[in-house]
């Protein structure tokens, strides 16, 4: 992948959220802080990335804890301006643990406070470039993403991965409008001239177009069918805890699940099924996808 040497992307395994480190010169803007959990691996990522130079400025592509987890200790470090989406910052500034889902889903991120914030349409000046702020609705209604028309490079944050996109959120609430947010961020960025997304997980990708097609598909399969939608996402959420906690012993399962209203909530809504089923279908699935396995009682991370 050809990114201008100006661009790096600290990335780490495929569900770690990645950081997007910009080098202006003088100094460097960081887009995206990772998982609270693994804040003290982002500092020496980023302290080794910046090469002696000052950190100036900390960007959020949207307020999920896996991109603002890390916003604090990078602000106490560095001491940098921190810059959010204008839809988030309502949330952000009353640490509204309900509107950021940090309870729902049993996640966590340490509170901090931001300078200013940047709205869909603004441009802004990166590492030599012009970006434009676009919006990014869907995975999450106040999410932002970066566009270099003269690179030809996106930073999608969640809006598109080289397969897939972040989970709707917005319709496993029983809230209207994920979907008709996703494909309308879909369809903006088709109307891109683009080389390359850097997406908010996994490694910076180019065919871009065979990308945007399978999320048309996905997104398709999911209006047809949402309990599609509840399964992948309640996989999702379980994958990702995998992955911040390293492995989860199955005899503490029931409480793993009453901690995080999310499953109940979307196994009432689409699934039906008795906890104990719901629980072996998650891990069943999961342990066939090659996504965990299971070790002397314990669920574990591959
Ligand atoms: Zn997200």
């Amino acid at each position: 992948m050809n990114l201008p040497p100006q661009i790096q992307v600290l990335q780490r395994g495929w569900l770690s959220s990645n950081n997007i480190l910009i080098d202006n010169g003088d100094d460097c803007v960081l887009i995206d802080s990772g998982y609270h959990t693994h804040a003290a691996q982002t500092l020496l990522l980023l302290q080794h990335a910046l090469g002696g130079k000052p950190l100036a400025r900390l960007i959020n592509t949207h307020c999920h804890s896996d991109h603002i987890g890390g916003n604090a200790a990078v602000q106490r470090a560095h001491g940098c301006r921190t810059s959010v989406p204008v839809g988030e910052a309502p949330a952000i500034a009353a640490w509204d643990e309900a509107a950021l889902m940090l309870r729902f889903t049993g996640q966590s991120a340490e509170r901090f406070g931001y300078d200013d914030t940047i709205a869909a349409g603004e441009r802004l000046q990166l590492g030599g470039l012009e970006w434009e702020a676009l919006a990014a609705p869907g995975h999450d209604p106040h999410a932002l993403m970066f566009y270099a028309p003269a690179a030809r490079i996106l930073i999608s944050g969640d809006a598109l991965w080289e397969n897939g996109f972040g989970l709707i959120f917005q319709e496993l609430f029983g809230q209207a409008g994920g979907y008709a947010g996703v494909r309308a961020t879909l369809e903006a960025i088709s109307r891109l001239d683009l080389a390359t997304v850097i997406p908010g997980h996994g490694a910076p990708f180019d065919g871009v177009a065979r990308s945007l097609a399978s999320a048309f598909q996905r997104l398709d399969a999911f209006e047809r069918d949402p309990a599609k939608l509840a399964r992948h996402g309640l996989k999702l959420m379980l994958s990702f805890s995998l992955m911040i906690h390293g492995r989860i012993a199955i005899a503490e399962l029931p409480r793993f699940f009453a901690d995080r209203p999310i499953y109940e909530h979307v196994n009432q809504r689409f699934l039906h099924l008795p906890e104990a089923e719901l629980s072996a279908y998650l891990v069943r699935d999961l342990e066939r996808l090659g996504a965990l396995k299971i070790e002397d009682g314990w669920l574990v991370a591959a």
